[in-house]
């Protein structure tokens, strides 16, 4: 038996595990005792991984040889790797040379590895000229990005997961931390069991399995977040719970805050978030009096209308109190996926550059192209998830290439997200799974390594890099089996390159051999950047993961920022952002009486390719099922078990209820991750749709560009 350390690949606790294989086959999986984020620990996920790479299930999910279709309706056809790249070099040239660069887009993915991501975002922005790539991390963590940059200067969370156990209160906000991020939850379990004077507080719309350890719970009003934290401010004012020293050797624009929440009192606030004013009053002592108050947020922050005023809010807070860069006090954006912070660091998203860097700055674009080698990088903002397949819905793009997620299920307003792929002219799937739902609108169909065959980097939501590393070869016959991200990326450039009529005589734009080489490469971008890793190489990672920043000659990283008090800001200071209450984009009315939020099950993993193939993790929840309160269901004569109609302006599905009495009245939730296979759904024109994102709205953050995913207005009708 072999074993290989490695990483686990689904949330962004980003846990070490060590893989046991015998020869082409992984054979079991365990934690790593010497891991930093898990000592040991995994989840039910990361610890039934080696069972979804094994063949039996490999065979049956797996995506083994590049798929050409010829037409739409047709069943794809094995190419060879050549073939396949040549037919999408010829077609992306084609469409670059008669529609211009911004044609064509990229969608990629925050379970990318950070070498895999740096190739593409290269690709598009250095070699096509276009600034149309974006992510799915786009509807995961662009709030919390827009938040730290206009708070603090730069997209860096100043905690570790070490400071749950100096926090004296932890407050826990729009984060289902025991399901979305459990190893991290164990964590704060035991901090409360070894320091009971621990406080912890959750603000949320649903009473979760997060809210069983808290002292005191908000069961707020959905998308009430900033009237929450705006009111905590007010009474911090009022009550003399600020830090004047703090606030006046440390930040900027206090002042017109002060101003701005003047009119969020007690009472204004108790009846917009529905709680009581003594449990606001309670939870703002908690916060402010508390030695040390950390943090702790996620999506029902990030996936709102008011996305990066929420972040802003509650960053304000920690601004106000000097409840940050010390051990155990900040705002800590928990981070959904594996590693949606690499391709925030590599820049991957349309309207950021390499290495945190500015896409509006022409300083920031020279930088760039001096470092790729190319004469500029285009200063049009690309097209962000939603609007790039609007683009595409409209006839404006006309290729897509989406890496590595599975848009046809996860992308909101799903009726949407099918006409893109339907009209768009060439569309490429870069898959490890050919099971999804994307894969069907494939032209091309090209068959990617996964975990257990991956070499690279990843980084978790405390800053920390770790290798991901191979532990077998990847199935399949050795001339058409699946090939890493970056290197399929890799080749596609190099004969893109020659098909737009690049000069290679001096080499190519994309000289690389391996992932360390791609690696490298973005070290060196870093230099002299607030994320600087120029002192970390594969061989130091080898022998520990470490944090950023670590430049050159560093001998570690970082484990927290701003204990100096000085923030990334031309002046140092930090920045109080005046964040006003907005509410919803889709506020509920009489045709549509009811709030539906989503949310993540503890055993599934986004659109379940992987966890999806294991009986065992359904054992936790077997089905989709609609929870609405008791009362709602007796109000319109509604049994457990009942099938429902659940229809929002978008679509509607077909679902049975379950009586949840976690959930607020008025308000109903639903699991992200249920397909076509289990959920059935029709759009508002007669289009076959699958799963809750029929119902989403892509309504976004103005800033972030983040959709509303915790928020639909819906009215639910027995079938
Ligand atoms: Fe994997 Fe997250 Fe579970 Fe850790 S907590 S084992 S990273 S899914």
């Amino acid at each position: 038996m072999t074993e290989t350390r490695s990483t686990c690949p689904y949330c962004g606790v980003g846990c070490g595990v060590i893989i046991e294989s015998q020869g082409a086959q992984i054979t079991g999986v365990r934690g790593d005792p010497d891991h930093p984020a898990n000592f040991g620990r995994l989840c039910s996920k990361g610890s039934t991984l080696h069972l979804t790479a094994s063949e039996p299930v490999t065979l049956q999910t797996r995506l083994l040889q590049p798929l050409q279709r010829l037409q739409r309706s047709a069943t794809p056809q094995p190419v060879s790797w050549d073939s396949a790249l040549t037919l999408a070099t010829d077609q992306f040239a084609r469409i670059v040379r008669d529609h211009g660069p911004d044609a064509v887009g990229f969608y990629v993915s925050g379970q990318l590895l950070t070498e895999d991501y740096y190739v593409f975002n290269k690709l598009a922005k250095g070699l096509i000229g276009t600034n149309n790539i974006d992510t799915n991390s786009r509807l995961c963590m662009s709030s919390a990005v827009a938040g730290y940059k206009k708070t603090l200067g730069a997209d860096a969370p100043p905690a570790c997961y070490d400071d749950v156990n100096h926090a004296q209160t932890i407050f826990i906000v729009g984060s289902n931390t025991a399901f979305a991020h459990p190893i991290l939850f164990r964590r704060i379990e035991d901090a409360k069991r070894k320091n009971p004077a621990l406080k912890i507080v959750v603000a949320d719309v649903r009473r979760t399995d997060t809210v069983e350890l808290a002292d005191l719970f908000l069961q707020i009003q959905p998308g009430t977040d900033v009237m929450l934290f705006n009111g905590m401010l007010h009474l911090m004012l009022w009550e003399g719970w600020t830090n004047p020293t703090f606030i006046a050797a440390h930040t900027t624009g206090f002042d017109d805050l002060k101003a701005t929440v003047r009119d969020y009192t007690p009472d204004a606030v108790a009846q917009t978030c529905g709680i009581s004013k003594a449990d606001l009053l309670e939870a703002t002592r908690l916060f402010a009096q508390s030695p040390a108050t950390l943090s702790l947020y996620c999506q029902g922050l990030n996936q709102s209308s008011s996305g990066t005023a929420k972040n802003t809010a509650l960053i304000n807070l920690h601004l106000a109190t000097g409840q940050i860069g010390k051990p155990g006090a900040a705002p800590f954006s928990l981070t959904g996926q594996p590693n949606a912070m690499g391709g925030r660091e590599v820049g991957g998203l349309a309207n950021l550059l390499s290495a945190h860097r500015d896409l509006a700055n022409p300083a920031h674009r020279a930088e760039v192209a001096a470092l790729w080698g190319v004469p500029s990088v285009p200063d049009k903002t690309g097209k962000t998830a939603v609007e790039m397949f609007q683009a595409a819905a409209d006839g404006e793009i006309k290729a897509l290439w989406i890496a590595c997620t599975n848009p046809a299920q996860s992308m909101p307003d799903q009726a949407t997200v099918r006409r893109a792929l339907e009209r768009a002219e060439f569309v490429v799937v870069q898959e490890a799974f050919s099971t999804t739902a994307t894969a069907r609108y494939a032209d091309l169909l090209l068959p990617a390594t996964t975990w257990g065959e991956k070499e690279g980097t990843v980084t978790n939501s405390e800053r920390r890099i770790s290798r991901v590393r191979a532990a077998v070869v990847p199935p399949g016959a050795p001339d058409t089996a699946p090939r890493h991200d970056w290197a399929i990326a890799t080749d596609f450039a190099q004969r893109l390159e020659r098909a737009l009529g690049r000069d290679t005589t001096t080499g190519t734009l994309f000289p690389y051999p391996t992932a360390e080489s791609v690696w490298n490469e973005h070290r060196e971008s870093t230099r002299g950047r607030d994320l600087d890793i120029t002192g970390m190489d594969y061989a130091q990672l080898d022998a520990k993961p470490l944090q950023w920043p670590m430049p050159e000659g560093a001998s570690t990283g970082k484990v927290r920022l701003y204990e100096d008090g000085v923030f990334p800001t031309p002046d140092g200071r930090a920045r109080f952002v005046n964040a006003e209450y907005r509410g919803v984009a889709e506020p509920r009315e009489a045709r549509y009486p009811f709030s539906l939020t989503t949310g993540r099950l503890r055993d599934q993993w986004h659109g379940m390719s992987r966890t999806g193939t294991l009986g065992r993790l359904f054992g936790h929840v077997r089905e989709p099922v609609l929870q609405m309160h008791p009362q709602d269901m007796a109000r319109r004569l509604i049994q457990e078990n009942d099938l429902v109609h659940v229809t929002s302006r978008r679509g509607s599905i077909l679902v049975p209820v379950q009586a949840s009495p976690e959930v607020g009245l008025s308000q109903a939730f639903m699991a992200m991750h249920w397909g076509e296979e289990y959920l059935s759904g029709v759009s508002a024109t007669g289009t076959r749709l699958a799963g809750v994102n029929a119902l989403t709205t892509s309504a976004y953050c103005p800033d972030s560009k983040q959709p509303e995913f915790k928020h639909a207005a819906v009215k639910v009708l027995k079938a």
